[in-house]
Order: C-alpha cells, then structure tokens, then sequence
C-alpha cells in the first residue's frame, strides 16, 4: 500500500485528495521508490484545474527524489538503495511510495541533498534548456526574464549571472525584487507597477532584449512583445496568469520580425544522453555553489492543498517541497 494524491475532477486546491493506493510490485524496466522528497511546480496547477486537461481520475506531480527500494524484471542500471530522481511523466509523483520506470531516473551525486534534487531537477533542467537551447545566450548579453524571484526564475538568475548574462527580472513585490537580485538579476522590474517595455527600453538604450522568457502567459505578452529588439526571439514557456488568447501573426512582422516559440522541457530532454548531459551540468552548479538551493517553502504531504494555494496565490518564493 502506499499514500497518494488522487483528483476525479479537475478544479481548485481542494479537489485534491490524499488517499491509501494499492501498489503493486514493479513491472518489467520499472523501480518501486521510497520517495523523500517531492518538487512542486506549476505545471501541477494547470493539471489540477485543467488548463492541461487529463484523463480521470489520476495522481499528480511530475519530480521527486527517492531510494531505489525493488527492481522489477529487467532493471540492470540502478541498484537497491541507490538515490535517485527524476522529473517527468508519468505522472504521480505526490505520493510515498510509488513504481517508476528506471530508465527516466537520474543518481544523484553525494554532494546534493534529496531535498536539493526535488526542488531542483525540473526547474533546474528549465533554466539550462531556456538559456542553453532555445536561444543560446552569450556572455555580454541582456535579456528579460518573467517572474525572476519564483522557483525557475531565481535558478535562472543565477546560472545567467555565471554566464555573464545581464538579466533584467520581473517580480510581483519589492521583497520578491530583492531575492531576485541577490540570486543575480543585475536590474528587477516591479510588474504590477512599471511599464515592462518602457523599463526595459531605458536600460538598453532604446534597442530591447534580444529574447524575452515569459512564463507569466496572458498578462505580459504584450509587454514582453514590446520589450524585444528586432528581429528578437519570444520564448513563451507559462500560463501563471493564465493562457496568451489567440493573435494574428502579423503582429509579429509589425513589431520588428519577431519570432516565437512554445517550448517544453520534455521535447529537451526526453533523450537519455541529453537528459543526462543536462542533469550533470545542473549538479555540477549546485556542487560546486554556483547554484544555491532555493527551497523556501516546505509542507506535508497531507497539506498539499495549503501548499497549492499558496503557489497559485503568489505567496512562495524559489521553490517549494512536500515532503512525503
Ligand atoms: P513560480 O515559482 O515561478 O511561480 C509562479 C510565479 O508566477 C508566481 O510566484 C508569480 O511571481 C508569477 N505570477 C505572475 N502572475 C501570476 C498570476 N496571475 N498568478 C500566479 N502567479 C503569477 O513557478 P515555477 O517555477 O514552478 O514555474 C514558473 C513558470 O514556468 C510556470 O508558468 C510554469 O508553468 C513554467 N514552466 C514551464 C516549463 C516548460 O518547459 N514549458 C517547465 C517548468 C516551468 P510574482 O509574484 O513575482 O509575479
């Protein structure tokens, strides 16, 4: 048996509910975990409410750190008691004890907690693919990123700032403004304040960003459209505010030839050797201090309603863990 978060309908923090599951032994290529840590993302909201609509009923969550406690038939490259994370489907990572296949797992080296690897692998691997893949950013340049003091936002800062990338942050109060720039951000903008673009103009001298990460959605699209060079990329990776409504693409001639994409982190690292690449240079940061653990926010697993509440009402900063 094992406990688990279970939804039968989509809607608000308290559709969720923590329930006794039968869990079966490991299949073939799967591991059972004990699991020890569990990240909490936003991508957890949209399945919850139904932004991103799911089969019914399902578990939720997508990132833990756990100990390998059995193999199923076939499982040759981790061992029992190995440490271990992982940050993709499927889907049903709010729970104890859970079955996961074993070739998504990654080992987590000594030098990095449980704690550190759930609150880190998927919003850490984010960071890395955004500022590596979609647009390689390089040493010297300035570029606008969205929601700088939440969890994705303050790796973000500061892997750009060992890049030497300027990194021009939003955030959603002073407080938040000032984590952002501690973790890197050379300028913040308070968005619920400022015009983005005309900030955003004053500090490069009129030209604009040469890319703009927005995961905020619907709110900042604009702003981040007007906040762009020509010839700019929009990296459009969220919905926190809730999804961009449909446009006409001629905006994007009118507005300096400007190109867009939709990323996700699965399309990134749903191949082993690049998942592994990217894990490896993630916790080379963390193990060597580049990058700080940003776990800000800790709650039961019992309390996961509480702690969806309070990502969605902007009360967190960095990341959040529910700990099993
Ligand atoms: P965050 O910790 O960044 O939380 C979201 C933040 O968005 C809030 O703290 C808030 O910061 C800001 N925000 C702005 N407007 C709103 C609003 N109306 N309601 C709620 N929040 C708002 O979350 P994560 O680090 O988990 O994820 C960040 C974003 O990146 C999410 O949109 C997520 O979906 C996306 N993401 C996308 C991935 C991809 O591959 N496409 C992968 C991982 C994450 P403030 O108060 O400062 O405005």
């Amino acid at each position: 048996m094992a406990r688990a978060v279970r939804i039968t309908e989509h809607g608000g923090p308290e559709v969720m509910h923590l329930e006794t599951v039968d869990l079966p032994d490991p299949g073939p290529g799967e591991v059972r975990l004990r699991q020890t840590a569990i990240g909490l993302n936003f991508i957890d909201c949209y399945h919850r409410s139904g932004l991103y609509p799911m089969p019914l009923p399902t578990g939720l969550g997508l990132e833990a750190a756990a100990v390998v406690e059995a193999l199923g038939p076939g499982v040759t490259d981790v061992a029992v008691g190995d440490r271990v994370a992982y940050c993709l489907s499927p889907i049903g990572a709010y729970a104890d004890y859970r079955n996961y296949p074993a070739d998504m797992l990654v080992k987590v080296p000594d030098g990095v907690s449980d704690e550190q690897a759930a609150s880190l692998m998927l919003q850490g691997l984010t960071a890395w693919y955004l500022l590596h893949r979609t647009y390689a950013v390089k040493r010297g340049e300035t570029i606008l990123f969205h929601a700088a003091a939440g969890g994705v936002g303050l790796i973000a800062c500061q892997w750009a700032r060992h890049l030497g990338v300027r990194l021009i942050g939003t955030a959603g109060s002073p407080e938040k403004a000032a984590l952002a720039k501690e973790y890197g951000a050379a300028e913040v903008i308070l968005y619920r304040e400022e015009n983005v673009a005309q900030r955003v103009r004053e500090m490069t001298g009129g030209k604009g960003v040469p890319v703009v990460y927005d995961s905020v959605g619907k709110d900042t699209w604009e702003a981040s459209l007007d906040s762009l060079a020509v010839r700019g990329l929009m990296v459009g990776f969220g919905n926190a505010s809730g999804a961009v409504p449909p446009f006409a693409p001629g905006i994007l001639a009118s507005k300096g030839s400007l190109y867009l994409t939709r990323p996700t982190l699965f399309h990134y690292i749903a191949d082993k050797a690049e998942r592994d690449e990217a894990a490896a240079a993630l916790f080379a940061l963390v193990e060597t201090g580049v990058i700080k653990t940003n776990v800000r926010q800790r709650f039961a697993l019992s309390d996961v309603v509480e702690a969806h509440r309070a990502l969605e009402g902007r009360q967190t900063v960095g990341s959040t863990v529910l700990l099993p």
